[in-house]
């Protein structure tokens, strides 16, 4: 399809990139394979990703960039051109050029969504949509679990996102979120490759045991903790009324206080280090979430409070925070639980967040439409959702309605490794509510992209899916899904400009 030799004719040698070379790539699209908002002109060279023998390619045509690209040279009308593999070496050089493509930090931007994107093809169809509305995109985003479930490194997450940007010529910024970090070597990775938000997951040091104790319990462990700890947090918090900026007051008993202390104390002590330690002094600006979603039951206006205080006293920059909120987050589905409760919860935490300045982080974002009218209006427009798993499941549909033979290999293949799947993620699924695949026509199969249970079973099994090799080591799945993908590219960004697009909706984004 196309051929970018032909689209050269467009370009005069003095011209600059007006939109009429642009409109002129992408009325002939076709004809010339040129994606039309990435053709830049820089130090006297013409850059811009086309087609070359069935994929994608870096273009860079005459002037000073030739040297700076690795790629096979050749010449059309007597002007050396270089072919460029779209590879994360060239990606350097691209940010090097094209600072646009290099992630920031998101401070002070009221709407952050970040987009995870695990085949690393879904990022041009976010940035149709958002491009328009006042939403900063977080377009890297990917968790350790999901790094390994996809065998893919941070530096493979980043330039998938930074290769969209410039195809799309986005220059609006972009955010890479190293999402649910545990340990200092992976906030460290993340670092390195250049991440600009840190999400720490400290799960591994909250007490969730300590809530259920009985009262005894709490006295005798709440002793044992050091004397100093124990007298500065009753000074601060215990038997004391708490008034919030917007005069929502909050009352920390003695006993709730201990509870809290024995539940969060380490976590709390573990984030200031890692903070003071990796994130303050790393050279950059950097978005710090603290996420204590991962808790067995909903956090508490208290437990939040203490949480965040006591982080920033230890010099904590909070840019978001992830309380665990109450009903249930199961991905890829609408929220469950009751929502004049999680109304009533959310507005206790917007007041903490707005009290001490950060936003609220909302996770496992993906189609939770019944919340989204709350938390847009709530919040006045202001603050992180996190979607993943759900644009996996649109390329899903995508393969399912253009390529039904390999939807459902992968369909019998998500079933007979369910339960594998289930060691990582929670869900209600129950594959005896999944219609039987064999008793539907092609044209019926994305719709089971539509059924709860059917959603659920292909979402958790993405990494299974995409990792299973054949006796010889071949890809069973993999190599497919990205050639139909490739195929269906427009496809694949206008489902993903719908599906994110209603998420934008029901939250009360408009277009600028
Ligand atoms: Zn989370």
């Amino acid at each position: 399809m196309g051929d970018w030799r032909l689209f050269l004719k467009e370009l005069k040698p003095d011209s600059n990139i007006e939109a009429g070379i642009r409109d002129a790539a992408r009325k002939n699209f076709k004809s010339y394979g040129v994606y039309p908002d990435s053709i830049y002109k820089k130090s006297m060279s013409y850059v811009f990703i086309a087609r070359e023998k069935g994929k994608k390619a870096l273009i860079v045509y005459g002037g000073q960039l030739l040297q700076e690209f690795q790629g096979e040279q050749c010449e059309v009308d007597g002007v050396a051109a270089k072919i460029c593999e779209m590879n994360n070496k060239n990606c350097e050089a691209l940010r090097r050029l094209f600072p646009f493509t290099v992630p920031v930090n998101h401070r002070g931007i009221e709407i952050t969504v970040g987009l995870g994107d695990r085949l690393g093809l879904a990022s041009p169809g976010h940035i149709r949509l958002i491009k328009d509305k006042p939403v900063f995109p977080v377009l890297a985003q990917q968790s350790i679990r999901e790094l390994n479930l996809t065998e893919r490194t941070y530096d493979d997450v980043l330039a998938s996102a930074s290769w969209a940007v410039f195809q799309e010529g986005y220059e609006k910024g972009f955010g890479a979120d190293g999402d649910h970090l545990k340990t200092p070597d992976e906030v460290r990775m993340a670092l390195n490759a250049g991440f600009t938000m840190i999400t720490l997951d400290c799960s591994e040091h909250i007490d969730n045991r300590a809530a259920s104790l009985t009262e005894a319990e709490v006295d005798r462990e709440y002793n044992m903790l050091p004397d100093r700890d124990r007298a500065q947090l009753e000074e601060k918090y215990a038997n004391r009324d708490i008034k919030l900026k917007d005069g929502t007051k909050l009352y920390f008993s003695k006993e709730v206080l201990k509870r809290i202390v024995l539940v969060y104390l380490k976590a709390i002590k573990y984030t200031i280090s890692i903070y003071n330690d990796l994130i303050k002094n790393c050279g950059r600006t950097i978005d710090f979430e603290m996420s204590i979603d991962e808790t067995l039951t909903s956090t508490s206006p208290e437990s939040h409070y203490l949480v965040a205080s006591e982080l920033i006293e230890g010099g904590v920059e909070i840019t978001s925070l992830a309380p665990r909120f109450c009903g249930e987050f199961q991905k890829g589905i609408d929220y469950m639980g009751e929502l004049k409760q999680f109304e009533k919860e959310f507005k206790e935490h917007f007041s903490i967040s707005e009290h001490f300045g950060y936003k609220l982080s909302i996770h496992s974002g993906s189609d939770k439409f019944s919340v989204f009218p709350i938390i847009g209006r709530e919040t006045g427009g202001r603050y992180h959702l996190k979607t993943a798993g759900t644009n996996w499941l649109e390329a899903v549909r995508i393969i399912a309605s253009e390529n039904p033979g390999l939807y459902r290999r992968m369909h019998r293949f998500a079933l007979e490794r369910l339960s594998e799947a289930k060691k990582y993620y929670h869900i209600s699924a129950d594959p005896a509510r999944i219609p039987d695949i064999d008793s539907l026509k092609d044209d019926e199969l994305p719709g089971l992209m539509d059924l709860e249970d059917s959603r659920q079973v292909l979402h958790i099994t993405y990494g299974l899916i995409l990792t299973n090799r054949d006796r010889e080591g071949k890809y069973t799945f993999k190599d497919e899904i990205y050639s139909t993908l490739d195929q269906y590219e427009d496809s694949y960004y206008c489902a993903l400009e719908k599906h994110i697009g209603r998420h934008l909706k029901e939250l009360g984004i408009a277009s600028k």
